[in-house]
């Protein structure tokens, strides 16, 4: 393995997926659903195969009737108009749209700010690509109005001011944030864009979870911010927005430019993406508003429930605004290594968690914080609180 990789080793969510599967416990690191999306989408991805639509390579920058659909999507939720066959490309999984923008975009010896706790795969991607990872560290705190209730990691605009030096090449955007569920405020979005604007950056902005906002105002894309559109590769997926993790179909949207340069990094990765699977992703991107709030929804109710749980089983609890994730603080429980506490875990309690320092490089900053997913069955996130209850 070369030095660019080594340091990376194994991905956690394999490591404590496996851990899970060794012994027993309830899994609640890896964020995946235990629950499929919706039948009529496995229908639609089953006709497709059986008409022949989508088993030999499909186009380039994805089918059309994909293309079409992701275009909608962003011109009907937020103003944002793509061209169709110019200005979107299907992916492998944001994944591949993450690594593709950043091997595309980046020159050896560029910087990269990511916001830190950071997706495992960003730190490895921006190595993959020759670039050098800049962290701006959200910092825990009392929420707005200064009560335990919207305790919240933010970003600290100083911060992220200092960190653009004239290497800077991009800032790598998350919001709804993994692992801390920190959805970026308009304030925030619009001085990430003025800075952008001013230093003349690029943003490569993963909205994965940009329908599972369970708080206050509906997801906001940094695209449609001024001066933006022109600068910003927006990535999501079909993973969390219909529960098919396993399908791994993503999209990027971005002015032609910066699409063609995301493309020639991915006909090389992958060439193009699994068939079917774009035909039936389109039928999902148009089903009704009632399916996105059924989601979000089913997925705030569990948001509460197990934040409640953790909170009385002695966790201190960072409330998520967005994704399915808990950020929690051990140091209540007397506990402050994360990795150790959740390599434990399955012993003492039978459950899997995901220690968050993995996504820092600053690891003592992240050492107190433990992440639970939510995007399981009540009766499991019961049956986990009810084991976590017994702690202390
Ligand atoms: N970005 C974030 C923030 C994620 O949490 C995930 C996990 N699904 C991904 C990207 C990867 O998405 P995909 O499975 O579509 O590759
Ligand atoms: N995004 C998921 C998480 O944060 C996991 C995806 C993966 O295993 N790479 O848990």
């Amino acid at each position: 393995l070369n030095r660019r990789l080594a340091a990376f080793g194994t991905t956690i969510f394999a490591e404590m997926s496996a851990l899970a599967v060794r012994t027993g416990a309830i899994n609640l690191g890896q964020g995946f659903p235990d629950t499929d999306g919706p039948e009529e989408i496995r229908e639609a991805a089953v006709r497709a195969l059986r008409d022949g639509r989508g088993n030999q390579y499909p186009p380039g920058p994805g089918v059309p009737e994909l293309r079409n659909a992701v275009a909608a999507h962003q011109r009907e939720r937020y103003g944002l108009t793509y061209d169709p066959d110019t200005e979107v490309l299907v992916t492998a999984g944001a994944t591949e749209a993450i690594a593709a923008a950043l091997i595309a975009l980046v020159e050896p010896g560029d910087e990269v700010i990511a916001l830190e706790p950071y997706y495992d795969s960003y730190a490895a991607s921006i190595a993959i690509a020759g670039g050098t990872r800049v962290p701006v560290t959200l910092r825990p705190g009392d929420g707005p109005h200064g009560g335990a209730a919207d305790r919240r990691f933010h970003l600290d605009l100083d911060e992220l001011r200092d960190a653009v030096t004239d290497r800077t090449r991009l800032i790598l955007l998350n919001t709804p944030h993994n692992p801390t569920g920190t959805v970026l405020s308009r304030e925030e979005l619009a001085a990430v864009a003025a800075l952008a604007v001013e230093r003349d950056l690029l943003v490569v902005t993963d909205e994965v979870y940009e329908h599972l906002v369970f708080d206050g105002p509906a997801h906001l894309p940094i695209a449609s911010f001024p001066g933006m559109r022109e600068r910003t590769v927006t990535i999501s997926s079909a993973g969390k927005t219909f529960s098919f993790t396993g399908w791994k179909v993503g999209w990027v949207t971005a002015v032609p430019e910066l699409v063609t340069a995301v493309r020639s990094a991915k006909q090389f990765l992958t060439y193009v993406s699994s068939g079917p699977f774009q035909y039936a992703v389109a039928e999902a991107l148009a089903l009704p508003q009632a399916y996105f709030d059924g989601l979000r929804d089913e997925l705030r109710a569990k948001r509460d429930l197990l934040s409640s749980g953790l909170a009385a089983a002695g966790f201190e609890v960072y409330r998520p605004a967005g994704t399915y994730f808990v950020t929690t603080d051990i140091r209540p429980l007397g506990e402050d290594d994360g990795f150790a506490f959740c390599r434990a875990l399955p012993e003492r309690a039978g459950v899997v968690a995901i220690p968050n320092a993995v996504f820092y490089d600053h690891r003592e900053q992240g050492a107190p914080f433990v992440r639970f997913a939510f995007c399981k069955r009540k009766v499991v996130i019961e049956e986990a609180i009810e084991r976590l209850s017994k702690l202390r």
